[in-house]
C-alpha cells in the first residue's frame, strides 16, 4: 500500500505537470493525495465501464490520460454522465489522476510511443511548447566529503550535457566560517573562526530539477548549513514539443506506410489522404486530435502526417499542400500509451516502500468508440 501522493509524484516524474498546455487540467482531479493505494488502473478515458472495472476489481485509483473534469463544473447532477461518474468514484473512495497534454509533450509519453509503433526513428521535435531552463550550482565541500556530495547531486539528475553525464568542474580553496552560539558544527567550535580545505563543485541541471537536486546536496553535505549558489543560464535546454518528426529507415511508398501504421497501432480502419505519388521518408505525427499542424508539417517538409480527428478541408488542404496525411484516429493513436505508462508505474512503485504490493493495470480491454461497418 502507498499514498496517492506517491503515486503522483511517480507521475510527475513521466510527466512532469508544468509541460501541460495552459487549458489543460491535468493531475489529481478527485480523491485526496494521503489516501491509500493498492490497486491502480491506468486508461485512456475515465469511461462508466472504466468505473465499473474499477469498482468491481478493487481499485482505488484511476490514472487516465483524458481528464474526467475538464472544463469549469457549475452543478453535480447524478442524472447526467459526468455527476453520475463523479457520484460514483467518490461513493467507492476512487481517486482519478490525469496525465494529459503534459504526457503528450513528456519524453517516452504518448507521442514516442506513437512513433515507435509508426516504426519512425531519429526522434525530432515538432511543435515547440517549451524549453527547460537550465540552472547552475556551486556548492562548497570539505575535500574528504567531495565523492560524496557530487555522487548525491549525480543520481538527482545533475551534470547531464548532451550525451554525457557525471559533469563537473572542480577546484581547490579554502573556506572560513565562524560557528555562532548555539550551533553545533561539524568542524571547529563555537566562537572561532576556522579555515578548512574545501573543493567548490560546479555542474548544471534542468530546473524542472531544483528540488531534488538540493534535497540530495542537503543530505550528502556533512554541514549544518552547506554553502551553495544557484545561477539561472541563459544556455539553452531541451526543447519541448508537441508530435514528433522521424524518418523511416527506407523511403516507402503511402500505401506500404500507411499499411505499416494500421498494423503497428491495431487499428481497426484507417483513413488516408493521398497527395499524388510522392515517396514517404520524413514524417510528422501527433496523437490524438493533431490536425491544426497540417501546415506545419508539409512546412517542415515531412512528406506524411500522422495524427487522428482529420476533417474533410483539413483532407483537402493537405492535397493542396502536397503532404499524404494518415488519420488513425484519436483512440488508436493514444491507447499504446497505456500499457507503457501501466509498466512504468509498477517499475517505480516497485522501488518505493509498500510500493511493490502494490497492483497496476492497464485498461486494455476498452474500444474506440467509433466502429466501422
Ligand atoms: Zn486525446
Amino acid at each position: 500500500m502507498v499514498k496517492c501522493q506517491v503515486v503522483m509524484d511517480a507521475m510527475e516524474r513521466l510527466a512532469p505537470k508544468k509541460l501541460a498546455e495552459d487549458w489543460d487540467n491535468p493531475g489529481l482531479l478527485v480523491g485526496s493525495p494521503s489516501q491509500e493505494v493498492n490497486k491502480v488502473l491506468v486508461c485512456l478515458d475515465v469511461r462508466d465501464d472504466v468505473i465499473d472495472r474499477a469498482v468491481e476489481g478493487g481499485y482505488d485509483m484511476i490514472v487516465s490520460h483524458h481528464p474526467l473534469i475538464f472544463r469549469s463544473m457549475k452543478k453535480i447532477r447524478t442524472d447526467l454522465p459526468d455527476g453520475r461518474k463523479l457520484a460514483r468514484l467518490l461513493k467507492h473512495d476512487i481517486a482519478v489522476f490525469a496525465a494529459h497534454t503534459n504526457l503528450d509533450i513528456a519524453r517516452g509519453g504518448v507521442n514516442d510511443v506513437l512513433a515507435e509503433r509508426c516504426g519512425l526513428g531519429e526522434l525530432q521535435p515538432f511543435d515547440t511548447t517549451g524549453e527547460e531552463k537550465l540552472v547552475k550550482l556551486a556548492v562548497y565541500v570539505p575535500r574528504d566529503y567531495a565523492d560524496a556530495v557530487r555522487d548525491a547531486i549525480f543520481s538527482a539528475g545533475a551534470g547531464h550535457i548532451g550525451n554525457y553525464s557525471e559533469c563537473s568542474f572542480n577546484v581547490d580553496g579554502k573556506g572560513t566560517f565562524k560557528p555562532l552560539e548555539g550551533t553545533h558544527p561539524f568542524i571547529g567550535t563555537e566562537g572561532t573562526r576556522e579555515a578548512v580545505d574545501e573543493v567548490r563543485i560546479e555542474t548544471i541541471f534542468p530546473s524542472m530539477l531544483q528540488g531534488k537536486v538540493v534535497r540530495e546536496l542537503v543530505k550528502a553535505h556533512p554541514y549544518e548549513e552547506p554553502a551553495y549558489d544557484l545561477y539561472p543560464l541563459a544556455n539553452k535546454g531541451a526543447v519541448y514539443s508537441l508530435g514528433r518528426i522521424g524518418s523511416v529507415e527506407a523511403p516507402v511508398t503511402l500505401d506500404v506506410f500507411a499499411a505499416r501504421v494500421k498494423e503497428g497501432l491495431g487499428a481497426d480502419s484507417i483513413r488516408v489522404v493521398r497527395a499524388g505519388e510522392r515517396l514517404i521518408k520524413k514524417a510528422a505525427l501527433c496523437s490524438g486530435s493533431g490536425a491544426e499542424f497540417i501546415e506545419k508539417a508539409a512546412f517542415m517538409g515531412c512528406d506524411v502526417y500522422i495524427t487522428g480527428d482529420v476533417r474533410y478541408h483539413d483532407a483537402q488542404r493537405a492535397v493542396e499542400l502536397g503532404i499524404h496525411v494518415v488519420d488513425a484516429g484519436h483512440f488508436p493513436t493514444e491507447q499504446p500509451v497505456v500499457p507503457v505508462v501501466a509498466g512504468y508505474l509498477r517499475d517505480e512503485l516497485g522501488k518505493v516502500r509498500g510500493g511493490k504490493d502494490v497492483e497496476v493495470a492497464a485498461d486494455d480491454m476498452l474500444k474506440d468508440f467509433f466502429s466501422f461497418m
